[in-house]
């Protein structure tokens, strides 16, 4: 059966000219191959086509990741980025767009900030007692916000630049909205070309780096005031598993595992997935420092202000 796809004809941030750079991408879930054509002004990559259904490239699973043992870990960390920027909760008002299972949202409500959620498959977060909205146009109610969070949700996005560009309006005028993507313009990216883990289509809709991030912001009437670029174990597992899915037969196996979501692909393979693992993580793991020191990691994550 067919089914309907749409081809992105223009940047979706900058509207120029896209070109094919990667024309064979494959899902590690559902064996499909995908493209990814790049814009010609701003980089910013674009999967193509895009699946007219996309729930059913995600898994159950997907969305729950309650127990994954860096579920916590990770969150905390995204704690600290927001505080360092915005002070202590106190009572502020927080919005994160794409919660997930609402482990964050927990979390800074412990610290003392007012949080609500949007996500796509709200049940989870919900049945953890929090308020979920399926759209930012019912989220809008509830602002304007301090704080705005897409920890990696962006790219997972149909209209990455609609949204930023209205959720924007959203925040008060001393707020700040953080942004997380996958930097695909980062050396991982680089090394691994159209087996980057981390480019993980057609779930991953768009592809940013720093230029496309750049005229995101700018499109927003946005400024960027602080930037990081690592979530350690996000940067570790993009080493690994892409190393290790060149040679396995079962693609992300290893990270699946690791965190809880996974099952299949027989025993020998998860021991030599764990025994490879381990090998090219011990390689690996010096490059995460070393790239996060040139701009260059895994992950790119931005604080913005209003204004420019
Ligand atoms: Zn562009």
């Amino acid at each position: 059966m067919a089914f309907k796809r749409m081809v992105p004809s223009q940047c979706n941030v900058c509207g120029g000219r896209l070109q094919l750079k990667y024309p064979k991408v494959v899902d590690p879930q559902s064996k499909e191959t995908f493209g990814i054509s790049v814009c010609e002004r701003c980089e910013l990559g674009h999967t193509t086509p895009q699946p007219d259904d996309l729930s059913r490239y995600y898994g159950q699973a997907y969305h729950g990741n309650r127990h994954g043992f860096t579920a916590r870990y990770c969150a905390w960390r995204r704690e600290g980025f927001v505080e360092s920027v915005l002070g202590k909760g106190g009572g502020k008002k927080l919005l994160d767009i794409g919660c997930g299972d609402g482990t964050f949202l927990e979390g800074m409500q412990k610290k003392g900030w007012t949080g609500v959620g949007t996500e796509m498959n709200p049940a989870i977060a919900r049945e953890a007692g929090l308020t979920v909205f399926e759209s930012l146009k019912d989220a809008a109610d509830e602002g304007p916000y301090d704080c705005i969070t897409t920890w990696h949700s962006l790219e997972h996005m149909r209209d990455p630049a609609g949204t930023i560009v209205e959720t924007a309006k959203l925040l008060k005028d001393d707020g700040a909205l953080f942004i997380a993507v996958p930097n695909a313009q980062g050396w991982q990216a680089k090394v691994f070309g159209a087996r980057w883990f981390h480019l993980d289509v057609p779930r991953h809709l768009f592809h940013f780096g720093d230029a496309s991030m750049a005229a995101l912001l700018q499109k927003a009437g946005l400024t960027q005031a602080k930037r990081w670029d690592q979530e350690f174990e996000l940067d570790l597992f993009g080493w690994l598993q892409s190393a290790l899915n060149s040679v396995l037969p079962d693609p992300n196996l290893f990270f699946y595992h690791l965190t809880g979501r996974a099952s299949g692909g027989g025993s020998a393979q998860l021991a030599l997935s764990y025994a490879l693992g381990s090998a090219v993580g011990a390689a690996a793991l010096p490059t995460v420092p070393a790239a996060t020191l040139m701009q260059q990691g895994g992950t790119l994550i931005i604080a913005a202000r209003k204004g420019r």
